[in-house]
């Protein structure tokens, strides 16, 4: 793990060199499915490449596995499930804990591997590694606890309520920040005694191996923690339509969401979603505007703009139009674009050439639209190699446009403007989705109406996003079913089950006396 000293001292050149022996051992050995504790080649034997979006270059070969690797997997979390769930809760605790201290202990491999296999940087890697770690730890501690239930008398019963695990659950992660959405999922799931098979997704494969590695390394029992790596149609498919596997907790965009419903309509799956977002950062003239530019910065370049949370669309009160948009002009011009394994580096490259095509096909379309771009839309000056794009602003966006309603998942910012609290309302209110959504004002009545009235799951006032795991995470509309954190994780990857018991005082109808 790092130390603050090293934090400071680490350099470029020592990232590049720390990734070298990482990259040869990948590139020998590939990644590999884990199933039943055993690393194992796709049942066909295919594989796929896994490139780096740095340069385009090809990182290693990944385990392509399909039905049959995800029947055998499944099968292994079964079996495991019936000795997992029955754990005493101080040995369960521990061995997670365990899994926590692996991570800490390999938060630097973590880092390095996460921001070359998905371009994201450097600087906010390292704390995503931890905030793993801390996942961990922070549900190991809640097990005590998660089979909690209520108590409900009656005249003539005692009625309580018991949570038990609901079983083998499927676990599919996008590719933004895997490691940390990954351990997010799988903490709670079995902290609550689930066992779990998870689909990584394709495009970042790599710290999905290395997680089930350490936790491996920490002494978890076989079969307790799979990962099948392959393609969402196929392996994906084949997990959520899996009869063992009861419940589906799914990271991802909305449509795949839909998907994910009618795969598993026929086995009746409890589904989890954490979908798209389009989330509005509002600001009042009467706002910090310093932390507020702050904030609407951070929130919409970090992690290159990749973040379901990430703030998408800037309302802002016209009195202050011009004076912000010069400022934010100037900081978005200064974001510097690079090798995210440079400490320096604030915006990296894309996932994918896709993704990357993706996102300047926005930059076309606002053109078509009639929007104004005042920074980017195209690929920065002499970086035509990896998938990057430089950091992009647009004003004249306007809800009827396609650019004010669909997500472009990249470091992309749209501008719009209002006059009225109810027209910013409107506004914030006008796409279908519905995760985040962030407020600047001081006047506290209108903080705590807008956040009454602003359609969105989570809402932050004054503030960037902040994560606090016990409180409720999730969206509404298209950007979700169901609540992650705290109690709301357990409440997902538990049943409840309640128990009804006579004090023999009751009347039993007779028949047939
Ligand atoms: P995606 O939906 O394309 O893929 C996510 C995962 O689903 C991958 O593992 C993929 O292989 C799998 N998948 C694809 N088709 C499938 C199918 N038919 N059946 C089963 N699995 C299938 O998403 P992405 O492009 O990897 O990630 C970006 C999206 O994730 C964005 O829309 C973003 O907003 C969203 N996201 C949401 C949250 C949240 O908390 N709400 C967090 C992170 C990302």
């Amino acid at each position: 793990m790092w130390s603050k000293s090293k934090n400071e001292d680490m350099n470029f050149i020592e990232n590049k060199e720390r990734l070298t022996p990482l990259l040869a051992d990948l590139k020998k050995e590939g990644v590999k499915n884990f199933i039943g504790g055993e690393w194992q080649a796709a049942a066909s034997k295919a594989t796929f490449e896994n490139q780096t979006p740095i340069d385009n270059s090809v990182i290693c070969d990944v385990a392509q596995g399909e039905e049959r690797d995800i029947e055998m997997a499944a099968e292994a979390a079964k079996k495991a499930f019936e000795d997992w769930r029955s754990w005493p809760h101080k040995k369960r605790r521990d061995i997670l804990y365990r899994i926590a201290e692996e991570i800490e202990k390999h938060a630097e491999d973590i880092a390095i591997l996460e921001s070359y296999d998905t371009g994201q940087c450097i600087r906010f890697m390292k704390k995503s590694a931890i905030r793993g770690a801390a996942n961990f730890r922070y549900f190991a501690d809640q097990i005590i606890d998660a089979g909690h239930g209520d108590s409900m008398p009656d005249e003539h019963h005692i009625n309580y309520s018991i949570r038990q695990p609901i079983g083998p659950v499927g676990v599919i992660t996008p590719w933004n920040v895997p490691f940390m959405l990954s351990t997010w999922k799988i903490a709670p799931a079995l902290a609550a005694g689930c066992t779990i098979v998870h689909k990584p997704a394709e495009l970042s494969p790599v710290t999905a191996q290395l997680l089930a590695r350490l936790a491996d390394r920490a002494g978890l029992p076989k079969g307790v923690w799979n990962t099948v790596n392959g393609y969402g149609e196929t392996a994906g498919k084949a997990l959520t339509e899996h009869e063992a596997i009861k419940a589906v907790a799914f990271v991802g965009e909305t449509t795949t969401g839909s998907h994910i419903m009618r795969q598993g309509a026929a086995t009746l799956k409890r589904v989890h979603f954490e979908l798209g977002g389009k989330n509005p950062v509002i600001v009042f003239d009467d706002a910090d505007l310093e932390r507020a530019l702050d904030a609407v910065v951070f929130m919409k370049y970090s992690l290159n703009g990749e973040r379901c949370t990430s703030s998408s669309r800037l309302i802002l009160h016209e009195s202050i139009y011009n004076d912000f948009m010069e400022k934010l002009k100037t900081r978005v011009g200064n974001l510097k674009v690079g090798h995210p394994l440079d400490p320096n580096t604030e915006v990296g490259p894309m996932i994918h050439s896709s993704h990357q095509e993706k996102v300047l096909s926005y930059a076309a379309l606002a053109r078509e639209e009639g929007a104004i771009i005042l920074k980017g839309g195209e690929i920065p000056e002499g970086m035509s190699e990896g998938a990057y794009v430089m950091p992009t602003l647009v004003e004249g966006v306007t809800p009827d446009m396609r650019l004010g309603q669909e997500e472009v998942f990249g470091p992309f910012l749209s501008v719009l403007s209002f006059k009225t609290e109810q027209e910013a309302i409107s506004l914030a209110n006008s796409t279908r989705y519905g995760l985040t959504a962030y407020i600047w004002t001081k006047d506290v009545g209108r903080s705590i109406r807008m956040a009454r009235d602003v359609e969105a799951g989570m809402i932050w006032v004054n503030s960037q996003n902040v994560r606090h795991l016990p409180t409720p995470f999730g969206g509404v509309k298209y950007s979700g079913i169901g609540r992650d954190g705290g109690d709301y994780s357990f409440d997902f990857y538990m049943e409840t089950k309640n128990i009804s018991i006579a004090y023999d005082t009751h009347t039993i109808p007779q028949l047939g006396v």
